[in-house]
């Protein structure tokens, strides 16, 4: 039997839920982040910008992330979901959950895309990519939100957001690049 502990962090750009197993003491990270798996639902309005989503990330880690897109959902490591509103979304416009083992190791991924907030206003065509950028992020390993406004990491969306240097050095501290 596994115990799983849960945590959530509610803030406007995004929810993030993990579970690991009982008395995880490391940050969760992906043992094959060159191969790492990808689902996303094919033919939706959404798909061919979550594709250049992760390939930003891709190419800003300078390919120390390869996402590889399968065709089904269940062999995939990072599984993408796009929802009308993020489910219990207080106002939360973008969702990320995953599970790790007790030694650190991520196995699974879910990103949920809203189209709309909570309270029914459809998202812009840039809202929607900053939070699809940010929550791969998430997926990626970054548990934490960053203080800085410009960074994707910020947990409140706005029209300036990048993936930061700082961004960067958060994930070559979690995978031990120099
Ligand atoms: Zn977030």
């Amino acid at each position: 039997m596994k115990n799983f502990i849960t945590s959530f962090c509610l803030v406007l750009m995004c929810l993030i839920a993990f579970s690991m197993e009982a008395n995880a003491d490391k940050l969760g990270k992906w043992f094959n982040p060159k191969y790492l798996k990808v689902y996303i639902p094919a033919s939706h309005p959404r798909t061919d910008m979550m594709k250049r989503a992760f390939a930003e990330w891709s190419r800003k880690t300078n390919n120390k992330f390869v996402f590889n897109h399968i065709t089904s959902p269940n062999p995939a490591q990072i599984e993408v979901y796009f929802v009308d509103v993020v489910p219990n979304a207080d106002r939360e416009i973008g969702l990320t959950r995953y599970r790790q083992t007790s030694s650190g190791k991520m196995t699974k991924a879910a990103i949920y895309i809203a189209d709309k907030t909570a309270d029914g206003r459809s998202l812009r065509h840039n809202e929607v990519y900053t939070v699809m950028l940010h929550e791969i992020g998430h997926a990626m390993g970054i548990t934490e939100h960053s203080k800085d406004p410009m960074s994707i990491m910020y947990p409140y969306e706005n029209d300036v957001q990048e993936i930061l240097k700082s961004d960067l050095q958060t994930l070559g501290n979690i995978y031990g690049w120099d």
